[in-house]
């Protein structure tokens, strides 16, 4: 199964994208609803956030994503240390969940695909861009955020420029180019792409460093 991994900064356009490939029949995995889901779901994992980070991540069964929050917005460590918890975990079920896709292939869509080493595991990757005021603006307007807040958490990302660079192919979301025919062209590629594709080894869980 061919893997595909779409990412881009906050606000640049994923989502929307993700839904034009989820129109032509390809299934989107959503690493960041998914890792929240696990947080919840996985017996293990909320044992091992609960030992580093303390009772108070959760209530009952259920992530205290405030307490969490305000743990990891100001501290890098803290927030290495949830990701090193989470990622390998995400990293399993988006694996099994490819596996039982019967699409020519699949996209795993996140935000952090290079910083959490998921881009491993991608035999090709699509970015996302915005310019940077305009992703301000959408973030604004989607989630009620200030510009310091966004500019914050966009601080926290890879930068933008070096992202894409790592991209196998870059779709411009600067609503002036029109984003369906540049998926279309994208999408005609990985049909090519996936009809050649011979499995390449993926490294293995015990190798894989985040
Ligand atoms: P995040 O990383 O925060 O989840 P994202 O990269 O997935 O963001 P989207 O949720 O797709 O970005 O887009 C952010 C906001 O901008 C949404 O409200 C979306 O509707 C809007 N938006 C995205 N692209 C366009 C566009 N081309 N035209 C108009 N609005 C857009």
């Amino acid at each position: 199964m061919l893997r595909v991994g779409l990412t881009g900064g906050i606000g640049s356009g994923k989502t929307t994208v993700a839904r034009i490939f989820e129109s032509l029949g390809i299934p989107v995995y959503n690493a960041d609803t998914s890792a929240k889901r696990l947080m919840n779901s996985d017996e293990k994992l909320r044992g091992e956030i609960i030992k580093v980070f303390g009772a108070n991540s959760y209530k009952g069964t259920e992530l205290n994503r405030s307490f969490l929050s305000s743990e990891i917005y100001n501290d890098e460590k803290k927030l290495d240390k949830l990701n090193a918890l989470v990622h390998p975990v995400v990293f399993r079920d988006v694996k099994s969940w490819a596996e039982k896709q019967t699409s020519p292939y699949v996209i795993e869509e996140a935000a952090i695909l290079f910083e959490s080493g998921s881009n491993k595991f991608q035999d090709f990757i699509i970015g996302v861009t915005a310019p940077e005021e305009l992703r301000i603006r959408r973030l604004k307007k989607r989630d009620g955020k200030t510009e310091e807040e966004i500019r914050f958490y966009i601080s926290r990302q890879m930068d933008e420029e070096k992202k894409m660079s790592l991209c196998d192919v870059v779709i411009q979301n600067d609503e002036r180019q029109m984003l369906v025919p540049q998926v279309l062209a994208v999408h005609k590629r990985l049909l090519e792409l996936a009809k050649t594709f011979s499995k390449k080894d993926p490294p293995s869980e015990e190798t894989s460093s985040l």
